[in-house]
C-alpha cells in the first residue's frame, strides 16, 4: 500500500535498568514514521537517546536490561517487537542495516574484505551466484579504488574512509529497505566526512532506499536529509523539512545546536556550551 509508511514508531520509550540503581529513561514516548524512499536525519546531542532509539528498531539492545515499549514499532509491516529472534534475524541486515561510527570496531580484523562482504551476502542473498563479481560490483559503487587488489586486503591496510566505504558495500549489498547511519563520519577527518556524506546521499538517492542519519553536528545534514527530528533528553522537540530547521529552528534547543556548528572553512569547531538554563531544564 502506497501510503503505508515503511517505518512507524508510535510511543517508543526505553529504560535501562541496572542492578541496584534506578533505571535510565533513555527514550521517553517518541513518535515517527519514516515513508519509503525517505530520508531524515535525527540530531542531539550525546546522551539524548539517538542510538539506543537506532538499536531498538532491529531489537539489537541488550534485552532485558533495556526494556523496550510502544503502541507500534513496525518496519515494512513487521512488529519488531512481536518477532521472535529467528524472524529478527531476517529483519536484520534484509530490511535494516546500520552502519556505525567506528569502522576498525565493525569490521572482523581477522578478515579480508571479500569474506566480510562475502559473509554478508551468503547470509541474506544466497542466490548470488558469483560472489566475486557481486563484491566487486559493490566495491567500485562505494567509490574504492583498484577494487581488485582491495578484495583481499585486511582492515587494517584500509584507511577509516576507506573502511567506512567498505562497511557501506557491506551494509547496502544485502538491498535492505532502511539504511541506518549511526554517526557514520564522526571518527573522519573533515575532508573525508564530506565525500562519505556525498556518498550516501547518492546510494540512498540511486537504490530508492530509506535512510535515517545519526549526528550530533547540524553541518552535516544538508542535501542528505529530507527531514529532520531534534532529539533532546530522550524526546523529539522539533521535526520538519531540513531547509526549514535549518533557517528558521523554533526550539531554542535546536536553535543551540545550530549555534555550535562550526562556520564553513573554521579549521577547528568553536566550543559551545549549551545553556540548559535557558531552556527551562
Ligand atoms: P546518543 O546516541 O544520543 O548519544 P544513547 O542512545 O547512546 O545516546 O544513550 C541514551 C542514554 O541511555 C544515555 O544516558 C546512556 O547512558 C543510556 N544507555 C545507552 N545504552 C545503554 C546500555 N546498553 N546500558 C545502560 N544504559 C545505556
Ligand atoms: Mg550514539
Amino acid at each position: 500500500m502506497a501510503d503505508t509508511p515503511l517505518l512507524r514508531i508510535r510511543d517508543l520509550k526505553i529504560d535501562f535498568r541496572r542492578h541496584g540503581s534506578p533505571p535510565t529513561q533513555a527514550v521517553k514516548g517518541i513518535s515517527l514514521d519514516l515513508a519509503q524512499g525517505e530520508s531524515i536525519a535525527i540530531v542531539g546531542e550525546s546522551g539524548s537517546g539517538k542510538s539506543a532509539t537506532a538499536l531498538a528498531l532491529a531489537r539489537l539492545l541488550p534485552e532485558p536490561q533495556a526494556s523496550i515499549t510502544a503502541t507500534e514499532l513496525s518496519i515494512a509491516g513487521h512488529h519488531v517487537l512481536k518477532m521472535s529472534e529467528k524472524e529478527l534475524r531476517q529483519v536484520r541486515g534484509k530490511e535494516i542495516a546500520y552502519v556505525f561510527q567506528e569502522p576498525t570496531t565493525s569490521l572482523n580484523p581477522v578478515l579480508q574484505v571479500r569474506t566480510q562482504i562475502g559473509e554478508a551476502l551468503a547470509l541474506h542473498r544466497p542466490e548470488v551466484k558469483d560472489r566475486e563479481a557481486e563484491i566487486l560490483r559493490w566495491l567500485t559503487k562505494v567509490g574504492i579504488t583498484e577494487p581488485e587488489k582491495r578484495l583481499r586486503a585486511y582492515p587494517h591496510e584500509l584507511s577509516g574512509g576507506m573502511q567506512q566505504r567498505v562497511m557501506i558495500a557491506m551494509a547496502l549489498c544485502c538491498h535492505p529497505k532502511l539504511l541506518i547511519a549511526d554517526e557514520p563520519t564522526t571518527a573522519l577527518d573533515v575532508t573525508i566526512q564530506k565525500q562519505i556524506m556525498e556518498l550516501l546521499a547518492t546510494l540512498r538517492r540511486d537504490l530508492e532506499m530509506s535512510m535515517i542519519l545519526i549526528t550530533h553536528n547540524f553541518g552535516i545534514i544538508r542535501g542528505v536529509a529530507d527531514r529532520v527530528a531534534v532529539m533532546f533528553r530522550g524526546q523529539i522537540v522539533e521535526t520538519g523539512p531540513t531547509e526549514q530547521i535549518l533557517s528558521h529552528p523554533q526550539h531554542p534547543y535546536t536553535q543551540a545546536l545550530l549555534d555550535c556548528v562550526p562556520r564553513m572553512g573554521a579549521k577547528q569547531a568553536r566550543l559551545r556550551t549549551i545553556d540548559y538554563a535557558a531552556l527551562g531544564e
